[in-house]
């Protein structure tokens, strides 16, 4: 059982009732303090009414896509609201979260809200995880974010390695795998592994491969415990009505298969884009991607990679500045665009 792992008072908490949780089979509703019409609806029905805490369809739909059994799934304020819950859910004042740099921002950002310590154990140099070092920080660690494809670096982590992860954290601490571009290489998801792990969690977003940043949904998958003890600290409605109308839609079968033609479109241009990139005498190095984005590092005897993103950037082409992220000297992110977006970024690298 992993929930001697939840913070001791969410373990005691009893969750606020929210009139949507609290049910019923009413055909009046005054139980919410709801209007009831709605004045500024633009021609959405039951905008007046509080949404359901998760969304029925959206939920169904969103297993179904991930594979896994829909009392496994915790459809949240995008990716970032996962980080953040998993931290509050867990970490006790004394507790320490671990993370793996170079890699996202938030693990460490969201932590510090909270006022939980954190440890750092870089990656090694081809960008996988340190587990001796790893094992030799779990003591007081309850919470290890991993990110697999790594942003910024865009690799996957070696799939042994987070086997070994898994196993070695048994009992001792939850292991946060964040999936947000899993979309583009879904075979290397870890979803069909939380059967087998339930100290695992693995967040998941709209925001990415399915082209809904604007909506903020997102997704924590875990076994049903961690779901449940999740649900108890997430606000009252954090998913609006018109976040679960369109990410219904985008989850059922017509919406899937976009995604899916919009992924294939995303690693042609990848393709392109690392081929131009690598032919040109201020790159460097093209650092594998298994994402939507490239990690690149600029030969700094031509340009530095801080002067190549400044030029860019007063041409108004914005990337990533990465020059100053742990063993990311010189480096940048450059996100996949259109054709013409990815032409553009190549023509302005040409006048540097
Ligand atoms: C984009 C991103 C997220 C979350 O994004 P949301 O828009 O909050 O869903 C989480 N993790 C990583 C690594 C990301 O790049």
């Amino acid at each position: 059982m992993i929930t001697h792992l939840i913070k001791s008072s969410v373990q005691e908490l009893t969750p606020y009732q929210s009139a949507r949780k609290i049910g019923g089979d009413g055909t009046i509703w005054l139980n919410a303090n709801e209007c009831s019409t709605s004045p500024n609806a633009l021609g959405l029905d039951s905008l007046n009414r509080y949404p359901k805490p998760q969304p029925d369809e959206v939920i169904l739909r969103y297993a179904n896509h991930a594979g896994v059994h829909p009392n496994q799934v915790l459809a949240t304020r995008g990716g970032d609201e996962a980080i953040e819950l998993i931290i509050r859910t867990f970490c006790n004042p004394t507790d320490s979260v671990l993370y793996c740099p170079p890699t996202y921002g938030m693990y460490a950002v969201s932590s510090a809200t909270f006022d939980i310590l954190t440890k750092t154990v870089p990656l090694t140099a081809d960008f996988n995880l340190d587990l001796p070092q790893i094992e030799a920080n779990l003591n007081g660690t309850k919470v290890i974010f991993i990110c697999s494809p790594n942003n910024p670096t865009g690799n996957l982590l070696a799939r042994d390695d987070i086997l070994a992860l898994l196993a070695m954290t048994k009992d001792k601490a939850i292991v946060a795998l964040d999936e947000a571009y899993i979309d583009f290489c879904l075979d290397d998801s870890f979803a069909c592994e939380l059967d087998n792990f339930d100290n695992l969690i693995i967040i998941r977003t709209l925001s990415k491969a399915f082209g809904l940043a604007g909506i903020r949904c997102g997704f924590a998958l875990a076994n049903s415990q961690i779901i449940s003890a999740m649900q108890k600290i997430i606000a009252p409605y954090p998913i609006p009505t018109p976040t679960a109308i369109i990410a219904a839609n985008a989850l059922h079968d017509d919406g899937i298969k976009q995604m899916q033609t919009h992924i294939k479109t995303t690693l042609d241009n990848k393709a392109w884009l690392i081929r131009e990139l690598t032919a040109l005498p201020v790159v460097k190095k093209v650092y594998p991607s298994s994402a939507n984005f490239i990690l690149v590092k600029f030969d700094n005897q031509i340009q530095t990679g801080q002067a190549v993103f400044d030029k860019l950037w007063a041409m108004g082409i914005i990337l990533r500045n990465q020059t100053t992220a742990l063993n990311l000297s010189d480096c940048i992110r450059i996100s996949i665009g259109t054709q013409d977006e990815n032409q553009a970024v190549i023509d302005a690298l040409k006048t540097l």
